[in-house]
């Protein structure tokens, strides 16, 4: 079954024919400013499995580094999905509908959180990026 998506104002929605992997949440100072929370909350999609429904037109992207983006709904302002040299790379799980069948399986950059952050308990987490 397809996984779905789309942003707070709902003008802009995407599907993945397939599924989602990888998700992590890293909480390093620039995820922070990047998906405005304590914490990026993503997960990667295969290679041309991502389609936009409707909206497409309404997407700002915003190229940060190394070709690596993001591309948000220029009318509300959700962060939608990360690009890398244009293509789709992954998914905000914020805008994923439902329960897309997985799970944050890593906190990374755990060492630079914000202040005000507590950890729960239980989770996965590492000092900085994931041992290689
Ligand atoms: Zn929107
Ligand atoms: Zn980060």
């Amino acid at each position: 079954m397809a996984i779905s998506g789309e942003c707070f104002c709902g003008k802009i929605s995407y599907r993945v024919n397939g599924k989602l992997h990888d998700a992590r949440s890293c909480h390093c100072s620039r995820c922070r400013k990047a998906f405005s929370s304590q914490a990026s909350a993503y997960a990667e999609v295969a290679l041309g499995t991502f389609e936009w429904v409707a909206g497409e037109d309404l997407l700002t992207t915003y190229e940060s580094h190394d070709g690596f983006g993001l591309q948000f709904c220029s009318l509300c302002g959700s962060t939608l999905c990360g690009i890398y040299k244009g293509d789709i790379h992954g998914v905000t799980l914020g805008c994923v509908n439902g329960d897309p069948g997985i799970e944050i399986a890593r906190h990374i950059f755990v060492g630079s959180k914000a202040a005000w952050e507590v950890m729960p308990e239980g989770v996965i987490e590492f000092e900085q990026g994931p041992p290689e």
